[in-house]
Formats: structure tokens, C-alpha cells, sequence
């Protein structure tokens, strides 16, 4: 008689590429009965089978079913392919492993990870190597999805990545297609946008942080999806950050262009991925609904090489004081003259300095500098007078209504947010009470949640104010643009106008500036709004 009776569970998540046959269901049920020939003190008496759940979460409807026959005393064993398919979230899986299976006396075999806890006894060691396991596990996953050979797929322009980029989604209908994921798909809008206005890299990654929107990597954990490690993430903090931003504005694939075969790794335990060059790369061109505009994407590439470097002009004094900032460091910048020859000569450069730890001080002509501005101001001012000339005839309370969402839509996504962070934290205790966490960890993920939720209430109270302003304004009818075409005729900078117009000049290198104008969200939403009236026009 067979000690143990056994329910197979087999999970196949839907953000699994259905490629991978490994996973499918058919193979993992294969695995585990070539492993019950060989153990003949098992016997299978339940199959449980998740299809298209995340391993997350634990609320699926089989593995429910099978813990009830567990408590049932129905079954006394526990049989998956991977630990993977049990979970993939570190604390509940150990819950499971460490404390409900051993309390109902159930043996748990994960056959590919070479756990059995009839032969592992040891609850400690156990841990140890979930976690090791863990990542082994996830590791393995993007190995046999990255090292297959799919070039034929690629060329037909068939998405064949484990991951998907920020913004884009695996079709449901098919696996193999990118679909725009529509909250990422406007966060992209607003970087490229603000990086079109004339936002640095810093400052977006700095408001995006500062209005608590999910990093790539923390969107999709959030959501559940797989991540890759080294996507588009600061690996440090999992904020924004402006590698991630300038990452983001240089991938084509925003345009619709599908680039793959990139890199690739001789085996999964090697760190070291292969660059391949780009003319290696298989590109296809509309493999999937753009997000950015062909015309945009190659406008904020052009903005990388703003050239500073103009005609020389007399300056005025201070011009600059205090908007203008060091892209590298982040200090504002000083202003100094040198006299040489009997003639004055206006710089601007970073007070920190190499010496006190900024890596890139630069310093630039006042008189450079003011004919840059200037050029980008008119044309701003132009673009400011022609955005209003278009828009009398569309209603401003649009333009309002699409704040107001979009702001709405902000507000609610950083409430599920906290509500989250708080279950979370409430759980905690129990965790550290049941030996899942030890006291340094509970203190840690304590403190770490507390920061979290005091941040996403910040945010959320700063997204109502900014709320309740444009619903007071409501009728004052593109008030700001007034701010930029009473300068239309603009010749030479001065003071007022580069405070009433600029909110910061940041200079990235000596031939690059970012300018963030005032008005950034009144302007861009003003654009949107037009472009829609066009586009019903034409529609
Ligand atoms: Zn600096």
C-alpha cells in the first residue's frame, strides 16, 4: 500500500510564453508521473491544474480546492514540477512550505528543484534554499526563454521576449503580438512629451517619483507580470531614475518597430550577455501599435545634440541666478567674471566641482547661454501663439475635463496603492509571530512600508490640490498662454521674462541644455486636446 496519496498541481500562468513547452501542462503533468513510476510509495489520487494564474497570489481556484482536501485529510502529499509552480512570492511560499504543509503532515516535492521535505527535515535549511531557489528558479525561466532560437518568429516581426517593455502588454489572442497597456502607454506619452517641452531626464524621473507613478520594475510587480532583471530599472531603489528615462526615450520600439536579438546569454548562469551590434539586430518596422509618433521619437533624439555654441553677445547681470542648473549634480550655478585684456568675460559653473564630487562640472558662456535661451524661448512663444490661434475654437472645458481625469485616474491608482502597502504592513506581525520573518526583517519591512505609505499619502494629497485647481479654473480661459504671447515680439532676454516663462535651465553637457518651461501641462494638454479636434475633423 502506498504511504502517501498525492495531488499533482500543475499551474501554467498566462504571462508565460506559451512557447516555452516546458511549462505547458501536458509537460508538467509527464514530469510528475515519469517521477511517481519511480517512487512507488506514492499514489496519485487528485490532479489540480491553475491555468492562467499568476504565482503571486494564492487565491486560484485549485490550489484552494487542493488545500481543502489537504485539510480534509484527503491527501497527505504535494507534487509540482517547480517550486515556481507552487509560488512566486517569497513569504507566502515559505508560509506553505515551513508552516501549513508540516502542520497538516503533508510531504511536499518540488522535482525539478530537488526538494522533498520527507528527506529534507530540516526546517531552517529549508528556508535557505527557497530562497536560493527562488531565484534559481526565475533565472531558469529567462534562460530557456531567452536562448531559444526564434529567429524565424523575429523576422515576422513576433514579439518573442519573456518580458515586455514598459508601456506594451502580450496580446491575450496572441502571445507573440505587444499591445498597448493603456495606464503605461500614457506615462510613455508624458515622458516624451515633457522631454519635448524641455524637461531633463532628472527632472521627469524626479516628478514622476515625486506623483508616486510605479517605476517599470515596481508597475510590474505590482501587476503581477514577469520582469526582467536589468530592464529599464534603477536596480537600486526601483524609482525612476534618468538612466531609465533616457533608456525609455531612445527605444524604438515606441514607435512600433520591433528590434530584437539585441544580446544574448551561452547559458543562463553566465552573467555576461553577448551585444550584438545593430546592424545584427532583426528590426521590423509596424510589428505593433506605435505609442509615440515616428515624427516625435526622432525630435527628442535630435534634442540630445542642442548645440550652445552661438555668436557671442554682450549679457546682462544675473540673468540666470538660481534657475539654472548643473544636469550632473544637481547644484545651481554660480555666476563669475574674468577680465581679460581690458574686456569682461560672464561664465556660469558648478560650485561643486570636481573636488567636492561632481563628475561632470561644465562651464558655460552667459552670452552662449543667453542666445540658446532665447532661441528656444521664441520658439516656444511661437509655438504658444499658434497652439491659441488654433484652439479658439475649442472649448477649454475640455482641456479641464482631460486634467481632471487624468489626475482622478492618479489619485485612485495611488489609493490601491496604499491600501495594499497597508495589508502588507498589517500582515507583518503575523508573520514574524508565525517565525516567517525574523525581528531585523520585520523592523525592515515595518520601516519600508511605513516611508511607502507616508510618500503615497504626500502624493495623493499634492494630486488633489493640483485637482481642485483645475476645477476652479474652469473658466479662466487660457489664462497661462497670455504669460507667453505678451512676448512675442521678444529680442532680448531679461529678468522677468525668463522667470514668468522658465522654471528651470538645466545644463546637461556644453553643447546640451534641457529648458522646462512654466505651463508644461497646460501646454501639452492644450496639444491633445487639438490634436483630437483635428483628428475628429478628419475622422
Ligand atoms: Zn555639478
Amino acid at each position: 500500500m502506498p504511504k502517501y496519496k498525492a495531488a499533482e498541481y500543475i499551474r501554467l500562468s498566462y504571462t508565460d510564453d506559451k512557447s516555452n513547452e516546458s511549462d505547458s501542462v501536458g509537460n508538467q503533468r509527464k514530469l510528475i508521473e515519469n517521477f511517481i513510476a519511480h517512487n512507488p510509495d506514492i499514489e496519485v489520487v487528485a490532479e489540480k491544474i491553475d491555468d492562467g494564474y499568476s504565482g503571486i497570489l494564492f487565491d486560484r481556484p485549485a490550489f484552494k480546492e487542493m488545500m481543502q482536501d489537504i485539510t480534509d485529510g484527503k491527501i497527505n502529499c504535494v507534487i509540482v514540477k517547480d517550486l515556481s509552480r507552487l509560488g512566486r512570492e517569497y513569504i507566502e511560499t515559505g508560509r506553505y512550505l515551513r508552516r501549513v504543509f508540516p502542520a497538516y503532515g503533508v510531504r511536499f516535492i518540488a522535482i525539478n528543484d530537488n526538494i522533498d521535505t520527507a528527506r529534507d527535515s530540516s526546517g531552517d535549511d529549508l528556508a535557505v534554499s527557497v530562497k536560493n531557489i527562488m531565484n534559481e528558479a526565475y533565472c531558469r525561466d529567462i534562460s530557456i526563454k531567452t536562448r531559444s532560437s526564434l529567429d524565424i518568429k523575429r523576422r515576422n516581426g513576433d514579439f518573442v521576449g519573456a518580458f515586455t517593455v514598459y508601456g506594451y502588454l502580450k496580446s491575450e489572442d496572441n502571445h507573440n503580438r505587444l499591445e498597448i497597456d493603456p495606464y503605461a502607454a500614457n506615462i510613455v506619452r508624458t515622458i516624451f512629451r515633457m522631454r519635448l517641452e524641455g524637461s531633463s531626464a532628472s527632472y521627469i524621473a524626479g516628478e514622476l517619483n515625486r506623483l508616486c507613478v510605479l517605476s517599470p520594475l515596481e508597475y510590474k510587480k505590482n501587476k503581477g507580470l514577469p520582469y526582467a532583471k536589468g530592464g529599464y530599472t534603477d536596480k537600486e531603489s526601483c524609482k525612476w531614475s534618468a538612466t531609465t528615462i533616457i533608456r525609455m526615450l531612445q527605444d524604438e520600439v515606441y514607435t512600433g518597430v520591433l528590434a530584437q536579438g539585441k544580446q544574448s546569454t551561452p547559458h543562463y548562469k553566465l552573467k555576461t550577455l553577448e551585444q550584438h551590434p545593430a546592424s545584427e539586430w532583426i528590426r521590423v518596422p509596424d510589428a505593433h501599435e506605435p505609442i509615440i509618433e515616428r515624427r516625435d521619437f526622432e525630435l527628442v533624439q535630435r534634442l540630445r545634440h542642442v548645440d550652445t555654441r552661438t555668436a557671442p553677445q554682450k549679457g546682462t547681470v544675473y540673468l540666470f541666478s538660481g534657475i539654472l542648473i548643473c544636469g550632473c549634480c544637481g547644484s545651481r550655478m554660480t555666476r563669475k567674471t574674468n577680465r581679460s585684456g581690458g574686456k569682461e568675460y560672464n561664465y556660469y559653473y558648478c560650485p561643486t566641482g570636481k573636488k567636492h564630487g561632481c563628475k561632470n562640472p561644465v562651464m558655460l558662456k552667459e552670452s552662449e547661454l543667453m542666445e540658446c535661451v532665447r532661441v528656444s524661448l521664441k520658439g516656444h512663444i511661437d509655438n504658444v501663439a499658434s497652439l491659441e490661434a488654433l484652439l479658439s475654437g475649442v472649448d477649454q472645458q475640455r482641456i479641464n475635463q482631460q486634467l481632471a481625469s487624468e489626475y482622478t485616474e492618479q489619485i485612485r491608482e495611488n489609493e490601491r496603492q496604499l491600501e495594499k502597502v497597508s495589508e502588507f504592513k498589517s500582515r507583518l506581525y503575523e508573520n514574524l509571530v508565525q517565525g516567517i520573518l525574523t525581528k531585523e526583517e520585520f523592523a525592515m519591512f515595518k520601516g519600508k512600508y511605513t516611508a511607502e505609505a507616508e510618500k503615497l499619502k504626500a502624493a495623493i494629497a499634492a494630486l488633489k490640490d493640483k485637482l481642485t485647481d483645475v476645477m476652479e479654473n474652469r473658466s479662466e480661459r487660457n489664462r497661462w498662454m497670455a504669460h507667453f504671447t505678451q512676448f512675442s515680439t521678444l529680442e532680448a532676454l531679461d529678468r522677468k521674462v525668463i522667470i514668468q516663462l522658465i522654471q528651470s535651465i538645466t545644463v546637461i553637457g556644453k553643447k546640451e541644455l534641457s529648458i522646462q518651461f512654466n505651463y508644461d501641462n497646460e501646454y501639452s494638454k492644450a496639444l491633445s486636446v487639438l490634436t483630437e479636434a483635428e483628428l475628429r475633423k478628419v475622422g
